[in-house]
């Protein structure tokens, strides 16, 4: 069986990687130069089933928690298993009871606690939500590292071509992302917007969120002094630059954290595209020779491993159906 994936953001190189560890032939294809261009590449990397689950529904809280052994079986190196923490400015507290309502796996924190978790954030926080289950992971090289592991397996990538014939291939799994949202795709788009800070003067074990009435702002640590600073939620399908108004409120949150965001290097801003469906559940549509796995909206590395899998499962059965059948 002959399979091409179209894509190569985070959805369509779990799915190569299944597909390719069951034995299946493997190609990809990608519009750009290089591997996880797209929302991807702005990714938190969090995976946060429980938090998550304030608002997401149970699908994805389940298959959230597979993602984070997946990821740690595959690129151990890369996942810190520390949990999130998760606290309100003094005006927010409120904010805090709420979000305990909605979620489980967690357990109540003061401000000692706090203190030993994260000792930059000491007397800055009177009470907090400490989720010990939770982990993350440096999103681009989670990408590198899945590319490195494909090629590894024999999978041919075909870079620059978004037109790639599909003649030949059995199945054509699209994870072109927000590229399918189009009408009648059922999807649209939810802009999100980030920033990367770089200080020595702080350090952090594990994502730390921010409980905001708007929309959820975190700071998620990266390798060399790195923070992401994320992410705004808008109903929205234009990338463009960050506006005045998302940085300020980004800044504004890093600062809240700790005031010594208030130092620190701007290395980088930009936006992604979360392609949703109107429930935000990720899915995978289609039976025929053309599939899809879209609709990743906030979820995409907390996600695509349980689609992938489910894929390649359900690949390799129905190949075998048919081999029996001959
Ligand atoms: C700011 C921000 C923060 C986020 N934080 C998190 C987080 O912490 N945890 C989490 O789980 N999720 C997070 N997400 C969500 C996650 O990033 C997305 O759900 C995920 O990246 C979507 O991946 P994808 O592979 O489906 O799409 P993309 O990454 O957009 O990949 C699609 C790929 O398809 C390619 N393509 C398009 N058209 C074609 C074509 N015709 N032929 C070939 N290739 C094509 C594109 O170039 C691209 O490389 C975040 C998103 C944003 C924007």
């Amino acid at each position: 069986m002959r399979i091409l994936i179209k894509g190569a953001g985070v959805t369509g190189l779990t799915a190569a990687y299944a597909l390719a560890r069951r034995g299946l032939q493997v190609e990809v294809s990608e519009r750009c130069a290089l591997p996880g261009p797209g929302a991807s590449h702005c990714a938190g990397g969090m995976l946060a089933p429980w938090c998550e689950g304030e608002t997401a529904p149970d699908r994805v809280v389940e298959a959230g928690k597979l993602s984070i052994d997946w990821w740690t079986d595959v690129l151990p190196h890369l996942v810190r298993r520390n949990g999130t923490l998760v606290v309100a400015p003094a005006r927010d507290t409120q904010e805090l009871e709420r979000f305990a309502n909605r979620t489980s796996h967690f357990k109540w924190l003061g401000e000692d606690e706090i203190a030993r978790l994260e000792p930059a954030l000491s007397g800055r926080f009177r009470r907090g939500l400490f989720f010990p289950g939770e982990a993350h992971l440096d999103p681009r090289s989670a990408l590198a590292g899945l590319y490195e592991k494909l090629l590894e397996h024999g999978v041919t990538f075909h870079f620059n071509a978004p037109e790639h014939p599909e003649a030949g291939f059995s199945k054509v799994v699209d994870c072109t992302g927000k590229t399918a949202i189009r009408s009648g795709s059922g999807l649209r788009g939810v802009r999100g917007e980030m920033l990367h800070l770089r200080t020595p003067d702080i350090r952090l074990s594990r994502p730390v969120r921010l409980l905001h009435p708007r929309f959820p702002l975190y700071v998620v640590p990266q390798s060399n002094r790195r923070f992401m600073v994320g992410a705004t939620m808008i109903e929205s399908e234009n990338e463009g630059a960050i506006s005045a108004r998302s940085l300020m409120e980004l800044l504004n949150a890093a600062y809240a954290l700790h005031p010594a965001f208030g130092e620190a290097e701007v290395l980088e801003t930009a936006s992604g595209i979360r392609p949703a469906y109107a429930d935000n559940i990720p899915a995978a549509h289609g039976t025929g020779k053309h599939i899809s796995i879209n609709g990743m909206y906030r979820h995409g590395y907390l996600m695509a491993p349980a689609l992938a899998e489910e894929l390649a499962e359900w690949l390799v059965q129905s190949h075998h159906a048919l081999e029996a059948a001959q």
